[in-house]
């Protein structure tokens, strides 16, 4: 059980014709021409629309997207969602802006059965992400209660996904929020053992909380991408051209004397031609980069120890792909661990994705639905895993 309310824990009863203010997370990537490039993330919230639109409640979604900065910049708008979001949830959908105007109020209060209200993005608001108190009031007018599904907007404190719920009761959480928490929540307790976590991607210095909290924990920690190369540096091994988190090898070599000897670093890399923007992919041993080549994806070997070690485990958290895998040259690091969460999933692990970039190597690799849980938040996901809380979880009414 999570431990905040949840949609499902209201009587239809009391949802029948109000109208549920919802915080979606509707932050896609919008291709050049403008239209929606990845629906993931509006038919992740699906579930919870036709939930309310089962029970004759009356959907008013407000979401952010994109940097508009508090101003409106038409590159950021939400029209372009509108099609998408209709097709998603199979409703007639309804646009209305600014979410603070009385043109939106009233759209809310006109709203017919049926029927999705989605208002202009957040952040063409200035009281927006300073969670001011102002704009959180005027939010909380347009709902008769208020749904928390912006998962990938929970950890941050801004008036749509915080301060709103100070004067709208109740306030629960979505059906997306709800099974993302019960997923996080499974390997902050205790969890089956082996516990395999592996880690990659760019950037230590953002995910130092979470790697601390996880990897004290866990049996294995497999380390891949530009992470393994600031590891792989902190032991004082050359790595020519590859990228290198020079701040953070302080921080590497510190983990890597608690970690051991659970720690495995990669044994061979893919490295490319560096001035050739990374063409002409050769294998060499993980201490024999090339002067003029970056590391770029690990190699067949580690590919093998890191997919068996997976396999083994009987959970298993991923966060950072293991290559640069927007590449197809360097995407077979990443692929393989993908297939070996899937093939462990299989064999009754339980296995969890977390984090925008290696969400969607895994969707890419067509293994969403293979592995136990993708979440839809990076992000959140990683802040949750660190303190065991989220601001914009916390802001709604405690469990019964
Ligand atoms: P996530 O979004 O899943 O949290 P990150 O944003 O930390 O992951 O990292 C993903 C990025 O790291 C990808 O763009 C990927 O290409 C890049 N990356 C991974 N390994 C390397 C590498 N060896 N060299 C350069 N970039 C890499
Ligand atoms: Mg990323």
């Amino acid at each position: 059980m999570v431990s905040r309310r949840t949609l499902r824990d209201l009587p239809e009863l009391e949802l029948r014709e109000r109208r549920a203010l919802v915080r979606v997370d509707y932050n896609v990537p919008l291709a050049p021409d403008g239209a929606v490039g990845d629906p993931g993330r509006v038919e992740a919230t699906v579930p919870t629309l036709r939930y309310l639109l089962e029970v004759e409640a009356r959907p008013i979604l407000l979401s952010h997207l994109g940097r508009p900065g508090g101003a409106p910049d038409p590159r950021c708008s939400l029209a372009p969602v509108v099609p998408v979001l209709s097709q998603a949830a199979g409703a007639p959908v309804r646009f209305a802006g600014p979410a603070d105007s009385e043109e939106a109020l009233q759209a809310s209060r006109d709203l017919p059965a049926g029927s999705i209200l989605l208002l202009e993005n957040t952040r063409f608001l200035a009281g927006e992400t300073r969670n001011d108190e102002e704009l959180s009031r005027r939010f909380a007018r347009l709902g008769d209660l208020f749904v928390q599904d912006a998962f990938g907007s929970t950890h941050r404190a801004h008036a749509s996904t915080v301060g709103v719920a100070r004067f709208l009761r109740p306030a629960v959480a979505g059906l997306l929020v709800e099974a993302e928490l019960r997923a996080l929540d499974a390997l902050l307790g205790e969890v089956e053992r082996p516990f395999v976590v592996a880690f990659g991607g760019a950037k230590i210095a953002d995910k130092i909380e979470v790697l601390e909290g996880l990897a004290h924990r866990a049996d294995a920690i497999l380390v891949g991408g530009a992470m393994a190369n600031t590891f792989l540096a902190a032991r004082g091994v050359g790595l020519g051209r590859s990228m290198v988190e020079e701040e953070s090898l302080d921080v590497a070599r510190d983990l890597l004397a608690r970690w051991e000897p659970r720690t495995r670093l990669p044994t061979d890399l893919l490295a490319g031609d560096a001035e050739a923007g990374g063409r002409d992919p050769v294998v060499v041993p993980a201490d024999a980069v090339p002067e003029d080549r970056a590391a770029l994806d690990i190699g067949p070997r580690t590919r093998e120890t890191y997919a068996e070690l997976v396999r083994q485990g009987r959970t298993f958290f991923w966060n950072g792909p293991m290559g640069l895998f927007e590449h197809e040259a360097y995407a077979e690091g990443t692929r393989t661990v993908a297939r070996a969460a899937a093939e462990a999933t299989l064999s009754g692990a339980f296995t969890v994705v977390g984090g925008g970039d290696s969400a969607r190597a895994v969707r890419e690799a067509g293994l969403s639905a293979s592995v136990s849980h993708v979440s839809t938040g990076g992000g959140a996901a990683l802040e949750y895993l660190a303190r065991g809380s989220l601001p914009g979880v916390d802001a709604l009414d405690p469990a019964s």
